[in-house]
């Protein structure tokens, strides 16, 4: 088993993957910024190094300073969380030659499936469906409009090496195509360094569903069953639940038996996510990408399956086989869980982080906060604007419902805006309800849903 971990990321990620450590008795060292010498896990981790800067190219982008500290402090392996360098190929070709364990898949699987547009291809020869679209990259605008004419409009112009939603545009016709080209392409160079574009026939008002995989290196593979991430604003997730309500028996067999083959086809070890969109027709599955890491909703897996993933990630990483085979894998009740962000939905969800003067959490059966803020605490500017995960387990989807606006009521937070009203709101939604929530959902209703928001707040201020 692995005895010391490095922690290469923050938040409420960072002080996740402590946890599962403790518990194990694996020792860990946190490596944090400058701006985050207050943070929790910096407070909670066997040992804790500085390691630049605020910004994230400075620190937790800093593949140099990382391994430097791991190897000072005696580390045997790293584990990357989300975002940062966690689907970083060359990161996790550098651990494995400095001799630390990453936690996570290969440099070459992280390569295969890093590349969305490559990726695409594996998966078509493997046999797991995906949309119309151009076969590779399409690096000029006449090879998008070429493209875009094979496969018809509408399409979704869409960055390779894209990530969190961003570097994606949608394109109704060829007239519009050259602008949103240049867009997207300069929104990927931005994100990621790498403004390689390709494009997919825009399914509509679709279903986002994503299985979680588990694979060994001793090639067993199993599925933890989907989760239904279809409440999202500008293609990021807000809401996620597990089990999707609108997935057959026979379907979810179907498309976990096409995520095992998907993991399988990039050689996969460690935990990921093969995500999928279901079409309007509620039959057709499209393979969408592969995310090589543990997943910011995860734990909703775990509430309905008691596996506990980041747990699974080191055993595996460990060079342990799996400890349970897919008969062994049941999904029991309903979980839910609320992304609870620093930002204002009425503002276009402009980030607006602050220092946080009052927190209360919701507690009670069934209940559970992944969270690194407390009391005084500063959420900083810098990163990610995700300040809490509220996630809720109940026999029946109504039920685990009922529970999240339960806890939503008691939750607190003042010092910045959120979306907690908003996610209130949508609890109540018939749409949200009826389980009938598309993509296409939020940005949809969202004037009624702040309009709503916003006569409340009037009448609080008459009363
Ligand atoms: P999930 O699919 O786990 O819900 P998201 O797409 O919401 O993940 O992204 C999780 C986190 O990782 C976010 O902080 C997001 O900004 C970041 N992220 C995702 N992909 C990338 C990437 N390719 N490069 C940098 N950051 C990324
Ligand atoms: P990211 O790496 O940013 O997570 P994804 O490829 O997973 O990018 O797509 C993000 C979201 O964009 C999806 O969850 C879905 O809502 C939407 N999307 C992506 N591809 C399509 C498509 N072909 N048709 C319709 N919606 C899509
Ligand atoms: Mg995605």
């Amino acid at each position: 088993m692995l005895k010391r971990v490095l922690i290469a990321n923050r938040g409420e990620i960072a002080l996740r993957v402590l946890r599962a450590c403790r518990e194990m008795d694996i020792e860990t060292v946190a490596v944090y910024s400058e701006a985050d010498a207050e943070a929790l896990h910096v407070q909670l981790a066997t040992q804790s190094v500085c390691i630049g800067p605020a910004r994230a190219a400075d620190s937790y982008l800093n593949q140099d300073a990382l391994l430097t500290v791991a190897k000072a402090t005696g580390c045997d392996g790293l584990h990357p969380g989300y975002g940062f360098l966690s689907e970083n190929a060359d990161f996790a070709d550098a651990c494995a030659r400095e001799g630390i364990t990453f936690v996570g898949p290969s440099g070459d699987t992280i390569r295969k499936a890093g590349s969305k547009s490559a990726a695409r291809e594996l998966m078509k020869a493997a046999g797991v469906p995906v949309t119309p679209g151009s076969d590779g990259p399409v690096d000029t605008v006449e090879a998008a409009l070429a493209a875009a004419e094979r496969v018809g409009y509408p399409v979704l112009l869409k960055a390779s090496a894209g990530g969190g939603g961003r570097g994606i545009r949608r394109c109704d016709g060829p007239e519009a195509l050259p602008a949103a080209y240049a867009e997207a392409k300069a929104e990927a160079k931005a994100c990621f360094g790498d403004d390689e574009m390709y494009l997919e026939k825009l399914v509509l008002r679709p279903r986002h569903i994503e299985f979680q995989v588990l694979a060994d290196r001793f090639g067993n593979v199993i599925h933890l069953g989907d989760r239904d991430c279809s409440v999202q604003r500008r293609n990021q997730k807000l809401m996620e639940e597990a089990p999707a309500r609108c997935l057959t028996p026979e379907l979810r067999t179907a498309m976990g038996q096409a995520a095992v083959r998907a993991a399988r086809a990039v050689g996969y070890e460690n935990a990921g996510t093969v995500e999928f969109l279901l079409d309007a027709d509620g039959e057709h599955f499209y393979f969408m990408e592969m995310n090589t890491r543990i997943q910011v909703e995860h734990g909703v897996t775990e509430l309905i399956t008691g596996v506990d993933l980041v747990r699974q990630q080191l055993r595996i990483a460990s060079g342990l086989s799996l400890d349970m085979t897919q008969v062994d894998v049941h999904l029991e009740g309903h979980a839910l869980e609320c992304r609870i962000n620093a930002e204002d939905p009425a503002k276009n969800f402009q980030p607006c982080p602050g220092q946080v003067s009052f927190l209360h959490f919701p507690g009670g059966a069934g209940v559970r906060v992944d969270s690194c803020l407390y009391n005084g605490c500063t959420l900083s500017p810098y990163y990610d604007s995700m300040a809490a995960k509220l996630l809720v387990h109940a026999p029946t989807r109504l039920e685990a419902i009922r529970k999240m606006r339960r806890c939503l009521e008691e939750f607190a937070l003042e010092g910045f805006p959120t979306n907690a009203e908003l996610s209130y709101q949508i609890l109540y939604h018939p749409t949200f309800v009826r389980g009938g929530c598309t993509t296409a959902f939020l940005d949809e209703n969202l004037p009624q849903l702040l309009d709503f928001n916003r006569r409340l707040s009037e009448s609080e201020g008459e009363a």
